[in-house]
């Protein structure tokens, strides 16, 4: 299963939780086996989250990439698309 299978299967399954817009960013939090931090920092379009994965890797680990498609679906519902 790649990361992206991973982020959809999190997204899909209720794993990811709005936490609440907090000075610029947005917080999530993504249970997997443990609990994760996932900021959206909106000022300069910056995701991060606390694993270790994304610590080792420039790239977005798969709780990140749960947080963008939850954002992305509520963007479009929010659209009306
Ligand atoms: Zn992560």
């Amino acid at each position: 299963m790649d990361k992206f299978e991973k982020a959809k299967g999190l997204e899909e399954s209720d794993k990811v939780k709005y936490e609440g817009f907090f000075g610029s960013s947005l917080y999530f939090k993504v249970t997997t086996s443990k609990d994760h931090q996932v900021i959206f920092r909106v000022t300069n379009n910056r995701w991060m989250c606390d694993c270790e994965w994304s610590a080792l890797h420039k790239n977005y680990c798969s709780h990140i990439m749960a947080c963008r498609q939850w954002l992305m679906k509520r963007e479009k519902e929010a659209s009306g698309l």
